[in-house]
């Protein structure tokens, strides 16, 4: 897999690209959005590493352009913004992870593979999961529960994936938080029930059942 580093600290920047071909990736790095932008068009990278802070566009700018030119590209932020309305921007424009600086590299590395194995799994299956009555396009992140395609959100598109792949249990919120928002810690936010909320609107209300004092599930 080739993997686009955008990241202006050299000494990051040089660190991720000997370190991740040391794991077998294709690595290229870039110090701004502008040049991560350009070397993507000419270049076939599938995966993005991408720092907020830099110079020029912002990094949420670059992601959103990201997004809109090449939806298919994974996008994992590696930024030394921790507050969580960063990382919301973040999930919610579309990345599909978000670690935050000082990182573990061996962290780096298996969320990077997490994501490897989950494009895998999603080509061979082409791209389409179907269960609850609900049929789920990876590729073009879109949920048709019986009534025509409906887009989703990058955070809903996580959120729905990890309840059909968990579906028959219960998921508590800290799971959902951690899995789907990358939080270690349990944050004082509604956000889990917010975007249940948001997704009920979508896949209807009673496809994603609340346990009561447990979390959510699937509605078989
Ligand atoms: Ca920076």
């Amino acid at each position: 897999m080739r993997i686009l580093v955008i990241e202006d600290e050299p000494r990051i920047a040089q660190f991720l690209s000997s370190g991740l071909e040391g794991e077998g990736f294709s690595v290229d790095a870039v110090p701004d959005g502008e040049a991560g932008l350009a070397r993507i068009a000419r270049t076939n990278a599938e995966f993005v590493i991408l720092d907020l802070a830099l110079p020029g566009m912002d990094g949420l700018d670059v992601l959103e352009r990201l997004r809109q030119e090449h939806p298919d590209i994974g996008v994992l932020i590696l930024s030394a913004r921790r507050d969580i309305a960063t990382r919301l921007a973040g999930l919610r424009g579309g990345a599909c992870d978000y670690l935050t600086k000082p990182f573990s590299f061996d962290e780096l590395v298996e969320r990077i593979r997490i994501h490897q194995r989950a494009r895998t799994a999603s080509a061979a299956d082409g791209g389409v999961v179907q269960a609850a009555g609900l049929v789920l396009d990876v590729h073009a992140r879109t949920v048709d529960g019986g009534t025509g395609p409906v887009q989703l959100t990058g955070l809903e598109f996580r959120l729905l994936d990890y309840l059909i792949r968990h579906r028959g249990s219960t998921v508590s919120r800290q799971r959902l938080l951690s899995a789907v928002w990358g939080f270690s810690h349990q944050p004082n936010t509604n956000v889990v029930d917010v975007s249940v909320r948001r997704l009920r609107q979508k896949v209807g209300a009673d496809r994603i059942e609340t346990v009561r004092a447990a979390g959510y599930r699937l509605a078989d």
